[in-house]
């Protein structure tokens, strides 16, 4: 932006993002990085002010760069609004009220089956919004963004799930359309809100990483419950590939697992990932030893009760996934490789290393940590809350979100 006439360019909307990625945090910080005399950073400041998007910050001033008396450090307000955030699983549901920097306000989780269908499904969220808001007094004209984490592949242009595995029924369906009615059905808004879509393993990623990870430039999450994904964020953005499909590791074929040929998949086909080594998987062989059990959540109880047959089988499971990883570390060589979900614990851990420091190269692993997720249950409703914040104050958007507010 230091160029020639970046004074023309830098918006008010620029201005917000130097403050809040930290680039810029002062009036004179941000005539430098901007190139903008000290009259157009103090007006676009005004507009910024006025809409109530930033304050001076009640903490130490800063030493000027261009020496003289120290600058009062700008920051986000985040008292202007608030996000809803849903994280849908296959059987169950999960709401939160968040502040614009992450925090969560209130929230809230019921039983909730993907397969009963996007318009029961989708309404029900919408009343469960209504609920937080009522429950933390917040008006519904405060929420400025849904963020919706589904558990399949998603085309981020549309919102749309495309051919998911284990959500039928959801197949190009108007999820933002009609999630935004149902908010507003349940909320008495008076205004439609942006409702921005996303992979459950994108959003779990994407909220680990800002929040526990924000130097790591290559993170990967591997999410197993049910089904199994990764998430990938490189460089502080999501990885989607074209079609939004990058991070779909569940339907790799594993033909040498044990009873791969045998494994009939969500998808179709036989001898994948997600057939052999994900929570329904490992619930399926346990009913056949006689364990019952039928989902993810089923298995994560019998092992945090150290079930001897149930810890075994997530370690093999794990040693499945480790063999993928391998190649998926190999190709990404990330910093951190994170593993959420029902089965993330020691004995799946324990798996995977076994197989992926065997399978890949040193180069690959030599700094690689590989760690349980930290922001548990949360993850996915944080990752939503953020993704919505990032795209509604992003320069453009900011910008055209302020004049349009008469800022
Ligand atoms: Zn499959």
């Amino acid at each position: 932006m230091k160029s020639g006439n970046a004074s023309d360019r830098a918006s008010a909307g620029d201005l917000l993002h130097l403050v809040r990625s930290g680039r810029a945090t002062t009036r004179g910080a941000l005539q430098e990085v901007t190139g903008l005399s000290r009259a157009t950073v103090g007006q676009r400041l005004d507009r910024l002010f006025r809409a109530g998007w930033l304050r001076e910050g009640s903490g130490n001033p800063v030493a000027s760069p261009l020496g003289g008396r120290p600058s009062v450090r700008l920051e986000f307000d985040d008292g202007h609004a608030v996000v809803l955030a849903a994280d849908l699983e296959t059987r169950h549901a999960r709401t939160a009220l968040l502040t614009l920097t992450g925090e969560v306000v209130a929230e809230r989780g019921w039983p909730l089956r993907v397969d009963e269908g996007p318009e029961k499904v989708l309404d029900e969220l919408g009343a469960g919004f209504g609920e937080l808001l009522r429950a933390s007094g917040r008006s519904p004209d405060a929420v400025c963004g849904i963020g919706l984490a589904v558990p399949g592949p998603v085309d981020s242009e549309t919102g749309r799930v495309v051919q998911p595995p284990i959500m039928p029924g959801w197949d190009g369906y108007d999820i933002r359309g009609r999630l935004r009615r149902a908010f507003t059905e349940h909320t008495g808004a008076t205004a439609p809100v942006p409702v921005y879509v996303d992979n459950d393993a994108n959003l779990m990623a994407y909220g680990e990483q800002r929040a526990h990870y924000p130097d790591c430039s290559a993170f990967a999450l591997v999410k197993v419950s049910t089904g199994i994904g990764a998430g990938v964020v490189v460089d502080g953005s999501v990885y989607r590939g074209v079609d939004g499909g990058a991070g779909d590791i569940g339907h790799i074929r594993v033909p040498d697992a044990p009873g791969s040929a045998a494994a009939l998949c969500k998808c179709g086909a036989y001898g994948c990932l997600a057939a052999v080594a994900s929570g329904r998987a490992v619930a399926a062989r346990l009913s056949a030893a006689g364990v019952p059990a039928a989902s993810g959540s089923d298995v994560r109880e019998l092992l945090a009760a150290g079930h001897p047959e149930a810890v075994g089988l997530a370690r093999e499971a794990g040693r499945q996934v480790g063999d993928v990883l391998a190649t998926v570390v190999t190709l990404l060589n990330p910093g951190v490789l994170m593993i959420a979900g029902d089965l993330a614990g020691t004995p799946f851990l324990t798996g995977v290393r076994e197989l992926l420091y065997q399978r890949a190269l040193p180069r690959s692993t030599a700094h690689l940590e590989i760690v349980t997720s930290l922001l548990g249950e949360r993850a996915g409703l944080v990752g939503a809350g953020a993704l919505v914040v990032e795209q509604l104050y992003a320069p453009e958007r900011a910008e055209a979100r302020l004049a349009a507010l008469g800022f």
